[in-house]
Formats: structure tokens, C-alpha cells, sequence
């Protein structure tokens, strides 16, 4: 008997996974005190947990069922390539019918000069490919003394060894020895928490010339590229000034090295375009794709190459490299459904034009709160900065993190699942998200700010 035909009750349920289940980014001690939530159900941008609680999902799972919750024609495609060829490979001179046509899809949709893409099963698969392929594509340029790639400090990119090494992560670096050689993090551009008195569009100017020194010093010679999120995620939504991106691309012409773009999360219109680096304005080499490429129904990524660069690959013989499961078939077959959804339902341009104004303009005005540093919002995905003093955004007395852990504990017992990061507060709800369900999200985030504010005030740290 599987445990969807029990009637266990939620403590022995949480029982059973403290016993059995390591969760990921967790410590497990303070977890199993606590009893991990059981989310049962799901429809639209709503889940259900074990105690019958309805939650908005304000995170879209982590950032990526960007069509929500429940669509059939996901469900049905998968279920119709799972009795017709539930798995081949596409090693050994094989494709298969999934693959061949999410890969004419993703050409369609990606910038133009697009056209070939290398599947994985992740966001930390895809950059681990692209570390392994920007070497081997140099190499294959005779320049293989270009290796070194730049990343930010604060970066998200994985948590595979890859991964977390192009990723700034400095807890994640302190476990299992990160970062991997090879791999030099730059400033990030973080105007709100760094910028100091500079203006943000000079700031963005500033943190992407931090690239052009970083090239001085170690030589542009040695240097495969740079990589980096269109906005900063799982760093806490930094989204860049405008003048960044033009300004890192410039840098990257001119050097000769190569420009990724991570858009795991912005990719599949989180930002109101289709990828981040079109609402940004920049045209990178190399993009690095999953979460929202299936809405995440299956797990499937990929690399997304330019012909740039995918001509060098392709004339460079065998590039020894590959997973089990790139270009699985029942994911591949997710990941069209999830397209197909989003263009039939034209949802990006109801991103750009409707509904993230609409959010926007609300969640802007949150800034008006006590506790409120800075809104920002771009698209769908937002955050706060937490502060006891607006005009000095100074941080909390606490214990960083404190403040931001309590206020997602409230939201998520007033019904809507915020992140934390630091003392961010972090939304990204799914694309779908109607009208009303924006007003209900915005209701619920004030009433969570008006209680966090209440209880830092009770614990003395205001
Ligand atoms: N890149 C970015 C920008 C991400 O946000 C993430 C996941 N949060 C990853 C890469 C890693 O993706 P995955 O967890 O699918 O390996």
C-alpha cells in the first residue's frame, strides 16, 4: 500500500520523512523539530497542504511552474510519450520524435541566431555543459589557454560542483571545496545594498566595468567568458540598472570573450520577454535554460547556442559530454506542451503588457510600508527589502535572516508562500495569475508585513 492510499495524519507523515527524506538547503536537525509542510494538491497559482490549508504559491514552486498548476495538456502529452516511447536516448547517432520538435520549438521561440540547442536535465546540468563546452570551444579555436570564466559574486547558477562555482554563493563554497579553479567572481549589481551614494545608472556602469578591470588584470587571453542572470534570483531579485547589460556586452565584443546568459528563471517570460536578455537589451552567446522550458512538470533543461558558436561545436569533433537523460522524451514532450501554452495563451505578452503592470503598480506601493527599504519588480518577479530604517536601509540588528525567516513564516500562515533571502522577501507567482489573485497576494503580503513589523518591534530589534 502506497502512502497516497493511507489515511496517515500529518505527524505521521512527517514523521516518516523525518526519519527518511534529506531535504535540500536544510538543516535537518532544525527541520525534523519543526515537521516539514505537506503539500497534497495543486490547481492554478494553489496548493493544498495535508491539513487542507489553501496557500498561494507566490513562488511558482521554486520560480518555475510559470503556466501554473493542473494543465491537462501537459498532463495528456506526457501521458500519450509515455505509452508511445516513455525513454530512448539521443546518444549513438538516435533521436527521437520529442526531442527533434522541442528543439525546432526552442529555435523558434529563443533571439534570433539561435538555432541549436544541447539538452540536459537541470539548470546546474546545463551550466556544467556550458563550462566543459565554452573550453572546448575555444580549444577548438586554438585558444585553449581561454578558460577562465566570470561570474558574479552573490551568482545562483546550481548546486552541482559546476554549478555552485560560478555561483557566488559563499555558504555553498564553504562545503566540499568550491570553488572549482578556473572560476573569478566580480561585484554584483546590487544598487540598493552596494551602490552607496551612487546613482543607480551610474552604479550599473560602475559594476559592469568591475568585468573590463578584472580583464586587465588577468588578461582577456586567458578569459572564456562571462556568465550571469538577466536578474540575480536566488541572490534576492537583484534586478541590474538598466545601464549594466549594454555595458557588459560592450565589454565582452570588444575583449573577444563570450556572454552567457543564466535564464533558468527569467527564460519562458518571467520578465514580460520571452528570455531576460531581450527585456534587458543585450544578445549573449550562450543561454542557459529550465525551470519554465516545462513549467516544471518534468524536469528538463538546456543550452541554448548561437550560431556563433555552435558552428565551432559542430565542426570540432566529438564533444565528450552528455547525460541519460538530455532530450528525454516524456520531458521533451512536457516542455512542448508548456511552449505551446504559452504562446496559444499569448501568456509573455500578457506579462510585458497586463498583468505585470498590474502587479507592479501594487506591489511598488508596498514601499510605502515601515519595514519597506525598497520595492522592485520586473515582469513577474519581485522583492522587499526588509529594514528597520527606511531612510539609512540600514540592516537588522538580528541576526541577518532573522527578520526575513519570521515574515515568510507569517505569510505562509496567512496563506501565501513568499521566499526569504536575507532579509528580501521574494515573489515570483505564476504567470497565470489573474487579477483578483493579485490583489488577494498584495492583501495577504501588507497583513504579513503589518504582523513581521509587530513582532520585530516586540522582539526590540526596531
Ligand atoms: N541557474 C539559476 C539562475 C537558477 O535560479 C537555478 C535554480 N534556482 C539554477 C541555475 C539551477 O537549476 P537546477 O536547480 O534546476 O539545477
Amino acid at each position: 500500500m502506497t502512502l497516497h492510499q493511507t489515511n496517515l495524519t500529518t505527524a505521521e507523515l512527517r514523521a516518516i520523512d523525518a526519519a527518511h527524506h534529506l531535504h535540500p538547503f536544510t538543516d535537518t536537525k532544525g527541520l525534523n523539530a519543526e515537521g516539514a509542510r505537506v503539500i497534497v494538491k495543486s490547481k492554478g497559482v494553489h496548493l493544498w497542504d495535508s491539513e487542507g490549508n489553501t496557500i498561494i504559491d507566490g513562488m511558482s514552486g521554486l520560480w518555475n511552474v510559470n503556466v501554473g498548476y493542473g494543465r491537462e495538456e501537459i498532463i495528456d502529452a506526457v501521458a500519450r510519450q509515455m505509452r508511445e516511447l516513455p525513454y530512448y536516448n539521443t546518444f549513438f547517432k538516435t533521436t527521437h520524435l520529442p526531442a527533434i520538435e522541442l528543439a525546432r520549438l526552442l529555435a523558434e521561440v529563443t533571439p534570433p541566431g539561435f538555432n541549436r540547442v544541447f539538452f540536459t536535465g537541470s539548470g546546474s546540468e546545463s551550466n556544467d555543459t556550458i563550462i566543459r563546452m565554452v573550453r572546448h570551444y575555444w580549444a577548438a579555436l586554438d585558444k585553449p589557454e581561454k578558460k577562465i570564466i566570470v561570474a558574479r559574486h552573490n551568482g545562483y547558477h546550481g548546486s552541482t560542483m559546476g554549478g555552485a562555482s560560478l555561483g557566488g554563493m559563499k555558504p555553498m563554497h564553504a562545503q566540499g571545496g568550491l570553488p572549482i579553479p578556473g572560476i573569478v567572481h566580480i561585484a554584483q549589481p546590487y544598487w540598493y545594498g552596494e551602490g552607496g551614494d551612487q546613482s543607480p545608472e551610474a552604479f550599473g556602469l560602475w559594476a559592469a566595468r568591475e568585468l573590463e578591470r578584472t580583464l586587465d588584470e588577468i588578461g582577456a587571453d586567458k578569459v572564456a567568458a562571462f556568465i550571469g542572470e538577466p536578474v540575480q534570483g536566488a541572490g534576492g531579485v537583484v534586478i541590474p540598472p538598466a545601464t549594466y547589460w549594454p555595458e557588459i556586452q560592450r565589454i565582452c565584443r570588444e575583449r573577444d570573450i563570450l556572454l552567457i546568459s543564466d535564464e533558468v528563471i527569467c527564460g519562458f517570460g518571467r520578465t514580460g520577454a520571452w528570455f531576460g536578455c531581450q527585456h534587458f537589451g543585450y544578445e549573449p552567446d550562450i543561454m542557459a535554460m529550465a525551470k519554465g522550458i516545462s513549467s516544471g512538470y518534468l524536469p528538463i533543461g538546456g543550452v541554448m547556442v548561437s550560431d556563433k558558436v555552435a558552428e565551432v561545436i559542430a565542426n570540432a569533433g566529438d564533444f565528450n559530454h552528455g547525460y541519460t537523460y538530455s532530450g528525454h522524451p516524456a520531458a521533451c514532450a512536457a516542455a512542448i506542451a508548456n511552449i505551446r501554452i504559452l504562446l496559444d495563451e499569448k501568456i509573455v505578452d500578457r506579462v510585458r503588457d497586463d498583468i505585470g503592470p498590474y502587479m507592479q503598480k501594487q506591489w511598488l506601493a508596498l514601499a510605502d510600508h515601515p519595514m519597506v527599504g525598497e520595492a522592485r519588480m520586473v515582469g513577474l518577479v519581485g522583492a522587499l527589502e526588509l529594514t528597520p530604517n527606511k531612510a539609512t536601509r540600514a540592516a537588522w540588528p538580528a541576526e541577518i535572516g532573522t527578520v526575513g525567516t519570521i515574515t515568510r513564516d507569517i505569510s505562509f500562515r496567512n496563506g501565501l508562500v513568499m521566499r526569504a533571502t536575507r532579509d528580501v522577501m521574494i515573489i515570483a507567482p505564476p504567470l497565470v495569475i489573474s487579477h483578483e489573485e493579485v490583489d488577494d497576494l498584495v492583501r495577504i503580503t501588507r497583513k504579513t508585513l503589518d504582523e513581521a513589523w509587530a513582532e520585530a518591534k516586540h522582539r526590540g530589534y526596531v
